[in-house]
């Protein structure tokens, strides 16, 4: 199948991109200037042009950003949209958080019906972000679901970039699904939740300082941050980047799937349990934080639960282990000099 990737330099594109290669399908991903595309081609110096292409992409959040990306020859079957800022530094809520998702989600869906008829599929990466209710915190009575949607609202999201990025993500989502439902377009939509996604880097990075922020903090706890108190874990679900790769392939592949959004987690883990395997993996590391340090375990007053049923039986997801998570992790981290 020919499917247009968007965002083909991040984290969790570069682990979709190598798995869609793998499945034989041929593929044309995004990036902000041809200085990323080269990087991505360097990584794949076997696979042809006919397999993999470039599409630029300078900034989402500019209306009909994606007009000209979304036409190919031959033309895309699907389309998986991974492309939006993860980040907190950010200044402007508005401009550096809400409008790259939420314009960049809905343009790519306008540009798609406008310009791309032979799409049957569109995946796009959403978050357990746009599932959460930040305000109730650890909530041991709840068992999150694809049901369930976060209730922020725009006036909270201005308030910081946490909330500001879990509204980019629940606005986004919202969005598209309400696309969906009044252009009642050619392609249908499936959409994929995953919590904190660890595991190994395999685009490129130049220094560690640029990494994603979801594994920062296997990065902070190797450099010796959590040496004497180990901080908050946050949100306690997490899912391996590789099981994530394949739940979007799943995604595009299977017609069962449409229609459908996937909360995709494995389970939970916490701050406690990385520097575990941390310290018990790697010993070479002498700023690691001992067995007893305090801090970054389950709240005493219990937790919700998480619902992973959905995409076990539609998808068939078997989980990696937090274990071989951050060890490969780690040990990809160490090709960038960690
Ligand atoms: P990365 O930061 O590694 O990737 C984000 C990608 O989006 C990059 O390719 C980035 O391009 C691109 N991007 C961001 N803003 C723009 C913009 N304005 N114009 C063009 N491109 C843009 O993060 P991840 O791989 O972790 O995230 C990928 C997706 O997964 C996102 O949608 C994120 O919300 C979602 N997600 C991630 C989770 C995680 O824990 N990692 C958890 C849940 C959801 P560039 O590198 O050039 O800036």
């Amino acid at each position: 199948t020919r499917i247009l990737l968007t965002g083909g330099s991040g984290f969790i594109a570069a682990h979709v991109l190598e798995e869609l290669l793998k499945h034989g399908h041929s593929v044309v991903t995004t990036v902000r200037n041809p200085n990323k595309a080269e990087r991505i081609r360097e990584a794949h110096p076997d696979v042809p042009k006919e397999r993999l292409d470039f599409a630029i992409v300078p900034d989402i959040a500019i209306g009909g950003a994606f007009d000209q990306a979304v036409v190919s020859d031959p033309p895309f079957e699907a389309v998986i949209h991974t492309a939006s800022p993860f980040h907190f530094k950010v200044t402007d809520v508005k401009a550096q958080l809400l409008d790259p998702a939420i314009i960049g989600t809905t343009g790519l869906l306008q540009s798609v019906r406008k310009n791309a008829p032979s799409v049957k599929r569109v995946v796009i990466t959403s978050s357990f972000a746009a599932i959460l209710n930040g305000p109730k915190g650890n909530w041991p009575e709840k068992t999150y679901s694809e049901e369930d949607w976060n209730p922020i609202t725009l006036e909270e999201a201005l308030q910081n970039p946490s909330n500001g990025y879990r509204a980019s993500k629940t606005f986004a989502e919202k969005a598209a699904w309400n696309f969906i439902e009044r252009a009642k377009p050619n392609f249908d939509l499936v959409v994929i939740n995953p919590p904190l996604v660890l595991g190994p880097i395999v685009h490129y990075l130049n220094s560690l300082d640029a990494l994603n922020t979801s594994n920062e903090r296997v990065r902070n706890c190797i450099q010796g941050q959590w040496k004497d108190e180990i901080p908050d874990t946050g949100v306690f679900a997490w899912v391996d980047v590789r099981d994530l790769a394949d739940i979007h392939v799943k995604a595009v592949e299977l017609p069962e799937a449409g229609g459908k959004r996937f909360f995709a987690t494995a389970g939970f883990y916490s701050n406690k349990e990385i520097a575990d395997i941390v310290r018990n993996h790697f010993p070479e590391y002498k700023n690691l934080p001992g067995p007893d340090i305090k801090g970054g375990d389950y709240p005493t007053e219990g937790l919700y639960k998480v619902d992973n049923s959905r995409v076990k039986s539609v998808l068939g997801t078997k989980f990696t282990s937090l274990e071989d998570s951050i060890v490969d992790l780690v040990k990809s981290l160490q090709t960038v000099g960690a």
